[in-house]
C-alpha cells in the first residue's frame, strides 16, 4: 500500500516506519514508566511491556531528570538521533506524570527531536489533550481485539476508576478505551500506528478484522506482531506452552491485511531503553552512571 503524501512527508524520515529511513535515522527510547493499568496474559511485570518491546527484557528505570539528561547526550552524540519514544517498562500514560514531565521538558529543550508513546489505550482519551500539546509525532495503540470475549482471554483484568475489573467487561471497557483513543487521535491529526501481538488459537484468526476497523478509524501503520513465549515467561490465559506463530503463519497474516492496510515488517520490538540505529544497540554508552559522569 501507499502512505497518503502529507503522511509520507511526517514519516519520510523515521526509523520506525520506512525500512529505508532505519539505516539512517536513529531513535532512542527512555524507560520512565514503571507502571500498568491492565493485565495481559502474556505480560510478565518482571519485564518491559510488550506493548512495542521484545518481551523477557529488563530496561533501565529512569526519573525523568535522567531520561531528559540522557537524551540531551544521546542528542549531543548521535547526530542521526531524531525519535525519542516513551514505551515501558509499563503502560507510559498509566505514569502520566513521569511521562508527560519528560515530554514538556524535552519539546522546550529539543523541540527538533520526534516524540513517540506506546500504549495499551485504557488512559488514552484522557491523556489525548495533553499529548496534543506536545511535539508528538505519533501514538502507538496495542490493539489485540475488537471483541470483548476475544479479549478476555488476553485480559484478565484492567484497572479503572479504582477497581479491578475482571473478564469481558474489563475487556469490553479497554476495547471502547482503544477505540474512543484512536478517533480522539486521527481526529486532530496525530498519527496513530497500531501494534497487535498475534496468538495463535487466542487472536489469529480475529486480528484481520482487527486490521479493517483500525484503518477504518484512520491509523496509518499496523504491526502485527508474534507473541514470543518462552518458558521463562511463565503462562498464558494459565496454559503453560502457548505458543507463539511459526514465521510463515505470521507472514500469512501480515499479507491478508496488506489488502487494507499499509502493514509494518521491519519492527525490531526493540528494548524499552534501546538507543541508536534499528538492530543496533548504544544503550550501555548512555547508562545513568555514564550520563552523571559526562556533567
Ligand atoms: Fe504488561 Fe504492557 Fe500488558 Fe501492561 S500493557 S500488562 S506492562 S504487556
Ligand atoms: Fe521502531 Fe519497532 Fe523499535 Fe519501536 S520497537 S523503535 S516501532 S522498530
Amino acid at each position: 500500500g501507499h502512505l497518503p503524501e502529507n503522511i509520507r512527508e511526517k514519516v519520510h524520515n523515521h526509523p520506525c516506519y520506512s525500512e529505508e529511513a532505519h539505516h539512517y535515522y536513529a531513535r532512542m527510547h527512555v524507560a520512565v514508566a514503571p507502571a500498568c493499568n491492565i493485565q495481559c496474559h502474556y505480560c510478565n511485570r518482571k519485564y518491559d511491556c510488550a506493548n512495542e518491546s521484545r518481551p523477557g527484557v529488563v530496561s533501565e528505570l529512569l526519573t525523568p531528570d535522567q531520561a531528559i539528561k540522557k537524551t540531551l547526550a544521546v542528542a549531543a552524540t548521535i547526530p542521526q538521533m531524531t525519535v525519542l519514544g516513551i514505551a515501558g517498562p509499563g503502560d507510559p500514560l498509566a505514569n502520566p506524570e513521569k511521562t508527560f514531565a519528560t515530554f514538556r521538558a524535552l519539546s522546550e529543550q529539543a523541540p527538533d527531536i520526534k516524540l513517540c508513546v506506546s500504549t495499551n489505550g485504557l488512559a488514552l482519551p484522557e491523556s489525548v489533550d495533553e499529548l496534543a500539546k506536545h511535539n508528538i509525532d505519533h501514538v502507538t495503540i496495542t490493539i489485540n481485539c475488537v471483541d470483548p470475549e476475544i479479549g478476555a482471554k488476553i485480559y484478565p483484568w484492567i484497572f479503572w476508576k479504582n477497581r479491578r475489573i475482571k473478564g469481558i467487561k474489563g475487556a469490553e471497557i479497554l476495547i471502547e478505551q482503544q477505540q474512543k483513543g484512536l478517533e480522539m487521535l486521527t481526529a486532530r491529526g496525530i498519527l496513530v500506528k497500531v501494534n497487535s501481538v498475534m496468538i495463535p488459537g487466542v487472536n489469529d484468526k480475529h486480528l484481520a478484522e482487527v486490521s479493517k476497523v483500525v484503518k477504518a478509524k484512520g491509523a496509518f501503520l499496523h504491526n502485527v506482531m508474534p507473541l514470543i513465549a518462552e518458558a521463562e515467561h511463565g503462562t498464558f490465559y494459565g496454559v503453560m506452552g502457548q505458543r507463539g506463530p511459526e514465521p510463515s503463519e505470521l507472514k500469512e497474516l501480515q499479507d491478508q491485511c496488506e489488502g487494507d492496510m499499509n502493514m509494518m515488517r521491519h519492527c525490531r520490538q526493540c528494548r524499552a531503553d534501546a538507543v541508536g540505529l534499528l538492530g543496533e544497540d548504544r544503550g550501555s554508552e548512555f547508562s545513568v552512571d555514564k550520563i552523571e559522569e559526562m556533567e
